[in-house]
This record gives structure tokens, C-alpha cells and sequence, in this order.
């Protein structure tokens, strides 16, 4: 987290802190919102909110970690409402946790497809984004990148850059290949790309795809939004960057690149329920989805929000059908399989 988000955390444990001793009936209307999405674009939407509702969110940002620790450390004496992270692994944790309870939202279902969302309730996906290959146009043909099993093949030995296994994303994308594979295929994918490392570990996604442009390797794992914002944003280097390297969908069995989400579940001890839930169905609005998309370059979780620019050129692909929560709940072997390979 940047120390903006620590700036933005005491704040808000100080307004809590004067609020939790109010009567709640009589004070304002609230929602204590606890998050791992650390994107100025989201502000926006917060605004839309309180004015559309009259609810204010007092908001607590951390590493997803960070939130899932203080709210067990609170207990019944949360005010955590709604506990929000960008990968379902993370929402996975929190749920094993008992950090979540159940809910039951027509809106929600009506919203969000099926395998977008934790089957008993627990979370809901808002937004997606694809798990995928950024690679060298000038080195690596498409055909060679089209199967997630082809990057561990010796055809990329000392070619690949990925960040290291403590990142969620690449533990749920090996969630989601030891899902399809079982746990002995997806370990000998984890060895392959071990061996097909170009270098140790190091950095973020975006830090993959400028190293594959700096010719260090020809492909990289990355997820979508990271590559689509630098091949649209105002930064000319970056723009530079994704003139060279481009952006793959890989596809698992066939079916489709692996997709995660960004979602939230409302807390087991929420103060605020009620206001929970509506901020939750706030996120899943067409509107909502449609801004998310729009700013940090995530794909809409509904089928029927139509994708805005500059995503919509970044749409020609099927998006794997898998449950996130099938793959979130293979976190731990994920993690296994991956020391194992030697995946620092
Ligand atoms: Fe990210």
C-alpha cells in the first residue's frame, strides 16, 4: 500500500472512532467500507453513493492481508460492513477467516453471473480481469501463446517474466489450473515455468511487460487492465512499450483465459448490514461496473454492461467459464505446488 492509503486509514479509524459511540438510530447514516482496491479512480463512485443514498462511507484501505488481520483482531467489535479486495483468492482468505456472513440479494443475483460469485453468498464479483500473456510481437507468434500449457514448454526456456508466488493473481491462476489439471499437472506447469524463467521474480505485472519490451524476455504474465492502461494512458514510454508487446488470451482446455474478479462480502458483524448490502449492489450496478471498467480498465462483471472504450478493443476473447470460487479455495495447494517448483 502507498502511504497514501496509510494517510487515508488513520483518517478514517479517527472518524470511526468518533462515530461508534453515537446512537445509531439517531446519527447519520453510514457504511465502514475496509478495502484492498487502492485505486484513486474508485473516489468517484464513493461520491455518487452518498449523494444517490445520503450514506456516508467512511472508508479504511490496507493490503488485503492487512484488513483480513485487523478485522479478526476487532471481532464482534468490528465496524467493518463490507470487506472489498481485487482478486478472489483474497476473498477467499477472509471468508476461511469467518470475516464474511451470508447474504441473499435478488439485485445481486440478477447482476452477477453464477461463477462470478461465492455460491452460499459470502462475495460477489463486481469486475473482472483476465490473467493473460504480454509478449513480443517481433519474436513470439500467437499460435505459441494460445494455451496457458504452451508457456511451460521448452520452446520459452529463459523467456518468460512473472512476478513471484506471494502474488494472488499468480496463486489463483495455479488455483485455477490445478482446478482444470489436477494438483500433478499444474505442478509440473509450475516447474516449467520455473525453468522457463528468464530471471528471478521481481517487480509488478507492469514491471513484466516493460522488461519483455527491454528484450530481458519475449512473454509475460500479466493481468489485462495493467497492459490496457499503459497502452492507453498519457505515459509515452508506456505507450511505447505496448507498441512492441502485445496482449494475448491464453486459453485453459480450450475454454477460455482465466478470469478473476474484483468483489466484496459483507462482514460477519457489520453494524451497518442493510447499508452494506446497498453499497455492494452500488458496486454491481450497470453504472457502477461500466465507471470501474472505464477508469482502471477492468472488464464488467454483467454481460450486459456494454464494455467502454478503451477496453472494448481488448474484448476479442472467451473468458473461462470456471467458478472464481472453485479456484479461490485453491489458494493453500496453489501455494504448495508452487514452493515446491522453486517459485520464489
Ligand atoms: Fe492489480
Amino acid at each position: 500500500m502507498r502511504k497514501i492509503g496509510m494517510v487515508t486509514s488513520l483518517a478514517a479509524t479517527m472518524i470511526l472512532a468518533a462515530c461508534s459511540g453515537g446512537e445509531k438510530a439517531a446519527g447519520p447514516q453510514e457504511v465502514n467500507l475496509y478495502t484492498a482496491r487502492h485505486y484513486d479512480s474508485d473516489q468517484p463512485l464513493y461520491d455518487r453513493f452518498t449523494q444517490e443514498t445520503g450514506i456516508k462511507i467512511n472508508r479504511i484501505e490496507g493490503r488485503p492481508d492487512e484488513l483480513v488481520a485487523r478485522m479478526k483482531s476487532e471481532g464482534e467489535n468490528s465496524p467493518a460492513d463490507l470487506f472489498i479486495a481485487a482478486d478472489a483468492g483474497a476473498l477467499w482468505r477472509a471468508q476461511e477467516a469467518g470475516l464474511f456472513q451470508p447474504i441473499q440479494s435478488e439485485t445481486l443475483n440478477a447482476r452477477i453471473p453464477e461463477n462470478l460469485r461465492e455460491p452460499g453468498g459470502n462475495w460477489y464479483g463486481f469486475s473482472r480481469r483476465a490473467r493473460v500473456v504480454a509478449y513480443d510481437a517481433a519474436r513470439v507468434k500467437p499460435e505459441e501463446i494460445d494455451d496457458y500449457a504452451k508457456l511451460a514448454t521448452p520452446r520459452f526456456k529463459g523467456k518468460i517474466c512473472v512476478r513471484s508466488s506471494d502474488s494472488v493473481y499468480n496463486l489463483s491462476l495455479v488455483g485455477a489450473l490445478i482446478e482444470a489439471w489436477g494438483p500433478q499437472k499444474a505442478g509440473e506447469w509450475a516447474k516449467g515455468i520455473v525453468a522457463n524463467m528468464a530471471r528471478a521474480p521481481e517487480g509488478g505485472d507492469r514491471d513484466q511487460i516493460r522488461a519483455v519490451a527491454a528484450g530481458v524476455c519475449e512473454v509475460a504474465i500479466t493481468n489485462s487492465y495493467y497492459y490496457i492502461r499503459m497502452a492507453s494512458g498519457d505515459d509515452a514510454k508506456d505507450r511505447e512499450v505496448t507498441g512492441k508487446v502485445k496482449l494475448a488470451f491464453p486459453s485453459l482446455d480450450g475454454k477460455g483465459a482465466h478470469v478473476n474478479i474484483s468483489g466484496g462480502g459483507v462482514a460477519k458483524h457489520a453494524p451497518n448490514k442493510a447499508n452494506a448490502i446497498k453499497l455492494l449492489e452500488f458496486f454491481a450496478s450497470a453504472d457502477s461496473q461500466k465507471h470501474i471498467s472505464a477508469s482502471n480498465n477492468e472488464y464488467p462483471a454483467s454481460p450486459d454492461v456494454q464494455v467502454p472504450p478503451p477496453v472494448d478493443a481488448y474484448t476479442a476473447f472467451t473468458a473461462n467459464p470456471m467458478s472464481v470460487a472453485a479456484f479461490a479455495a485453491r489458494q493453500p495447494e496453489a501455494q504448495s505446488l508452487m514452493s515446491a517448483a522453486g517459485w520464489r
